[in-house]
């Protein structure tokens, strides 16, 4: 039997190309295999958001072309965000490879297989194997983006933005319910252009709600200059939709988000927080921000920290910019110096630390629903973990229960960025 191993880096589009790959190679025999030395084809999944990201991802592929030096039959796929970026080119500065997939291509992951697998005819013997399903899982919804943001790379490696009919959604949800998921997360660079002849994404809300078993919704990302007032009323009214809404806002200074071309203001995006706190108060919002873009002042950097300690973010994701050849910000001067950069993102983690602890520690006392993940060990103790509406992970003293099933739990303490609860 053939076997496969799969590294991905990035975000929640590339887990979910890598799971419709590994389930359309595993329709021809390949079962995935926990160590890499032990694989016939390793498939490296990579990401060009951050140079970081791709330093990460071609010391792992050179890793791998170490291991094939030994066994030289092992396949060794680079798919994703650099394969289209460098194309073949990354086969001459990394020798090893054998297939370069850019991230367009892997939309139809079985016309990937059979272009590489059956033509290759490596998979003479076809023994299906059924790769274990977790109860949570990404589904896509849009594939590529129109707005270049000035410092992203991603409408360059995945491609013009569309929507996948609705149909193809509610089939592919459905077909995961059947297996046993309960929770699935809708996936686009923007969802709220998602356009399908029309119908909207509170539409395409309405119809995956209406999906039988399916218990949670969850849906990524939001982009401010789009999220409608229509669409937090439909979550409000959707019992089934988490609340929970990602809105990168990126920076508090207008003259920044200008030059990143993000086509709002900070006043707008404050609008909008007031909008869903009114209409969905117990959500949890969660950002990303971008520290160091180019000319970015103290004057501006201040307006970020003013904004972040405003609205109180759940969580942030948060970086220092870097170049990316190709985007509009590569041509400016990147002129705040590295160390200035690593300043200012520090002081910003350190200011949204303690709002995340503080969010958590006020949930101490509060009835949660949990939906159970599975178990985790830490330190020793076994938990069983899980989420509660919003974005909060939990954690509860290990008992027997089945991954899936919502629980009703007690905060009794927060440590750090996780609420330890207790069953009601
Ligand atoms: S919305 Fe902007 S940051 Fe997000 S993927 Fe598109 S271009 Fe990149």
């Amino acid at each position: 039997m053939p076997s496969v191993y799969f590294q991905t880096f990035g975000c929640q589009m590339n887990v979910a190309d890598s799971d419709a790959l590994q389930r359309a190679l595993a329709a021809r025999g390949y079962a995935p295999v926990p160590a890499p030395e032990d694989a016939d084809l390793i498939v490296v999944n990579t990401c060009s958001v951050r140079e970081h990201a791709e330093l990460r991802a071609r010391a792992r592929i050179a890793e791998f072309a170490a291991v094939k030096t030994r066994r030289p039959e092992m396949r060794i796929w680079v798919i994703g965000c650099m394969a289209e970026r460098f194309g073949e080119k990354l086969k001459e500065t990394i020798p090893g490879i054998d297939a370069v997939i850019g991230a367009p291509e892997l939309v139809d992951a079985e016309a990937v297989v059979q272009r590489y697998i059956d033509k290759e005819k490596h998979a003479a013997a076809v023994n299906p194997v059924h790769p274990a399903r977790g109860v949570s899982e990404f589904v896509p919804v849009m594939r590529g983006c129109d707005n270049y943001c000035a410092y992203c790379v991603v409408p360059f490696v995945r491609g013009r933005e569309t929507s996948i009919p609705a149909d193809d959604v509610v089939r592919a949800v459905s077909e995961r319910v059947k297996d046993g998921v309960c929770e699935v997360t809708l996936l686009g660079q923007n969802v709220n252009s998602y356009n399908d002849n029309g119908n909207d994404f509170s539409d395409l809300l309405r119809r995956v709600a209406a999906i039988e078993g399916l218990l949670r919704i969850r849906f990524t990302t939001s982009h401010p200059k789009d999220l409608s007032e229509k669409l937090v009323h439909t979550i409000a009214g959707i019992p089934a939709v988490c609340r929970h809404i990602h809105l990168p806002v990126q920076s508090g200074s207008d003259r920044i988000l200008s030059l990143m071309n993000r086509r709002y203001t900070v006043a707008h995006y404050r609008t909008l927080i007031e909008m869903i706190r009114k209409l969905l108060p117990d959500a949890d919002i969660t950002t990303d921000l971008l520290v160091g873009f180019p000319s970015e002042g103290e004057e501006d950097f201040a307006s970020t920290l003013e904004l972040v300690e405003q609205v109180r973010f759940t969580a942030a994701f948060m970086f220092a910019y870097s170049v990316r050849q190709g985007t509009a910000a590569a041509k400016l001067d990147d002129d705040v110096p590295r160390g200035t950069k690593t300043g200012r993102l520090n002081r910003l983690i350190t200011l949204q630390t303690s709002i995340t602890r503080s969010i958590y520690e006020s949930m101490v006392g509060r009835t949660l629903a949990m939906m159970a993940y599975g178990p985790v060990e830490k330190r020793g103790a076994k938990f069983l973990k899980g989420q509660d509406r919003g974005c909060k992970r939990i954690l509860i003293p290990c008992i027997d229960m089945k991954a899936g099933t919502i629980l009703q739990v007690r905060a009794v303490r927060s440590s750090g960025m996780t609420i330890i609860a207790e069953r009601i």
